[in-house]
């Protein structure tokens, strides 16, 4: 995973590296491992590089998977787990997603603000007292409950709009939605107000990404008797919706007429217990810049509380990334970055701006370098799923907990 590089030429901050090609190809891969993308503002020491064409090409390979008569749904809630919402919506929809999803109101308006177009679904709760910006900047929102149901319909009526809404069924997580004998009373009440338009129902997996599927496959029974239901009573529903990522890879028959995935949309792993059905391309590349090279002495400790103290002489690199950043402060003495493709552990405390690594090992490491957080650096990669195992979380969190103060290029 961390191949040996070798050095070959030496311009300044601009350093390009040969490395020793691993491939069967002829020529030697060249990379700039310190290249500094034209586009960054000056002055920039920590920033996430967003591969577009990762996003898009990842969509397009669900648009493959699910065939042409299912709808791809590209998840990009949370600032798109951390990746830049309007961007990514951007991609996604050139990738051939036919609609968006975000989990709150303000979410949807960004979209909207930016000029995205495509339907855009609020999968979270909406107050009644959202209901106006539903209706003003053509969102559809998941309705839940009445009070919601009864001012959406109401400012419908005032803006001479149907609303398209849908509804979410909890047939098994406990979280959100409608208990499964709620949703046909709810629905035939729902239907019956005016400038309301019933398109969807969905539910969601709490198990897709476990290797044993049973109790995902009890919740999609459950959905079905539901869906059943409505049909007895005359109620059609054009999308039915139940799949995340995970599901949608181990679980084809759940398809049916839109899928949701978020976190492998990003190129990331929708399971740590199997390897994703088709490849995927991780979108996210975290780096930040040398910024001091020292060698501090025997006892010195390094960072807050003195939690690492060599006994020997160490050579240090300063990065100026912390939890300030989303570097989240666990991965103190435990994490690593890559600087020369070659993992340089992180040594004492995370703290809110910076972190400094151990670069003993890598002697060519010099202020002005660039390391990678996670991503890749020429065939070395460090993926976030390392990242999350270290800091005892998911990768789904890692992306997502990167801070506004990071500067994203695309
Ligand atoms: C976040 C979310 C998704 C996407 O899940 P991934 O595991 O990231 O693919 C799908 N549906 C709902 C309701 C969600 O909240």
């Amino acid at each position: 995973r961390f191949p040996p590089l070798a050095r070959s030429r030496d311009d300044g901050i601009l350093l390009s590296h040969r490395i020793a090609s691993t491939s069967t190809a002829e020529e030697p891969v060249l990379y700039q491992v310190n290249a500094i993308p034209p586009q960054l503002p000056p002055g920039t020491v920590t920033w996430a590089e967003v591969d577009l064409d990762a996003i898009a090409a990842n969509v397009r390979s669900f648009c493959r998977f699910v065939g042409p008569h299912v709808q791809v749904i590209a998840v990009v809630k949370a600032n798109a787990y951390g990746h830049g919402a309007v961007p990514v919506a951007q991609a996604a929809l050139r990738g051939g997603a036919t609609r968006l999803a975000v989990h709150r109101l303000l979410e949807g308006v960004e979209l909207r603000q930016a000029g995205v177009q495509a339907p855009i679904l609020v999968m979270g709760y909406i107050p009644p007292d959202g209901a106006d910006e539903v209706v003003r900047w053509g969102l559809t929102p998941t309705v839940t409950t009445t009070e919601f149901a009864q001012a959406l319909s109401a400012r419908a009526v005032a803006a001479e709009v149907t609303v398209p809404v849908h509804v979410k069924v909890d047939t098994g997580m406990g979280r959100f939605g409608l208990m499964p004998e709620e949703a046909l009373p709810f629905i035939q009440a729902l239907v019956s107000l005016p400038a309301i338009r019933l398109e969807g129902l969905f539910t969601h997996f709490c198990t897709a990404d476990s290797a044993d599927p049973s109790y995902m496959r009890i919740q999609f029974r459950r959905f079905m008797d539901v869906l059943e239901g409505l049909n007895g009573a005359g109620i059609a529903v054009p999308l039915r919706h139940t799949c995340n990522s995970a599901a949608t890879m181990r679980f084809p028959e759940a398809h049916l007429d839109a899928v949701r995935p978020g976190i492998a949309i990003y190129g990331l792993d929708p399971s740590s217990e199997w390897p994703p059905i088709f490849p995927l391309r991780p979108a996210m590349t975290l780096k930040s810049r040398v910024v001091r090279v020292r060698t501090v002495p025997a006892g010195w400790g390094i960072g807050y509380g003195r939690t690492y103290v060599p006994n020997r002489p160490t050579r240090v690199a300063l990065l100026p990334v912390g939890y300030g950043d989303g570097y989240h402060r666990i991965l103190s003495n435990r994490g690593a970055v890559l600087l020369h493709g070659q993992p340089a552990p992180i040594l004492g405390r995370v703290s809110m701006d910076q972190i400094v690594v151990d670069v003993s090992h890598i002697p060519q490491v010099q202020e002005g370098d660039v390391a990678v957080v996670f991503g890749r650096q020429g065939e070395a990669e460090l993926r976030a799923e390392e990242v999350a195992a270290w800091a005892e979380t998911i990768n789904y969190e890692v992306t997502t907990s990167i801070l506004p103060r990071v500067v994203r290029i695309y």
